[in-house]
């Protein structure tokens, strides 16, 4: 069975949101010459993660009310690497998206080694088109699921409709299929988001 492990790896210097320095993490490491520990800060929005809706929605359901049994199970990885700028309904309506999909976005992003400022993202009407099917969830391979929208509606469609989100995904050796999703996040309370480990399985039903 092949695992393909679509999380990117943390370090000092990862590609962080808009480049913005206070986004990278940061390694404070003491040792005393036999032992070592290293303490990490680290933006929850930070490479590999999952939303919670208190991240965009004022007083929105924090990280813990996601449940994991709805992070584990069945994903469909969808080949857009032909999309250019946005993912419009138009796009998404070339596949077969069932209710409680949980759906996996591989575009030009996975391509991507440094932070790219015009990253391919979800346009409102592809994430009002996902509500009506009733997906379970929506993985981008991009830092972020939107930019260049006011307001933020493709986050907020998503989390009104209790439509869960995962950012940052690494998709480049991924091909478009089926695949067992294990998506583990740390188990942080009572706020917006969580870093997230994320293991695709091939052959797992
Ligand atoms: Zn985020």
């Amino acid at each position: 069975m092949k695992i393909y492990d679509v999380t990117s790896p943390i370090y000092e210097g990862m590609p962080v949101y808009k480049n913005k320095p206070e986004k990278q993490p940061k390694f404070s490491t003491v040792t005393n010459g036999y032992v070592t520990e290293t303490r990490l800060e680290l933006d929850v929005h930070g490479g590999t993660h999952v939303d919670a809706p208190l991240h965009m929605i004022t007083n929105g359901e924090t990280f813990e009310t996601i449940p994991i049994e709805k992070l584990v199970g069945q994903c469909k990885v969808l080949d857009l690497t032909d999309v250019t700028d946005r993912i419009t309904k138009t796009d998404l309506e070339k596949f077969s998206i069932e209710e409680d999909d949980f759906l996996l976005f591989k575009t030009k992003n996975s391509f991507d080694e440094e932070f790219n400022f015009d990253f391919i993202f979800l346009a409102e009407d592809g994430a009002t088109y996902l509500t009506e099917r009733k997906i379970r969830g929506v993985g981008t391979d991009a830092l972020g699921i939107e930019r260049s929208q006011e307001g933020h509606p493709t986050h907020k469609t998503l989390f009104t409709n209790n439509v869960i989100i995962i950012e940052g995904l690494r998709l480049k050796e991924v091909n478009q299929g089926n695949y067992f999703m294990v998506a583990a996040p740390l188990k942080l309370s009572g706020i917006d988001a969580s870093p997230a480990r994320i293991l695709l399985f091939e052959g797992l039903k």
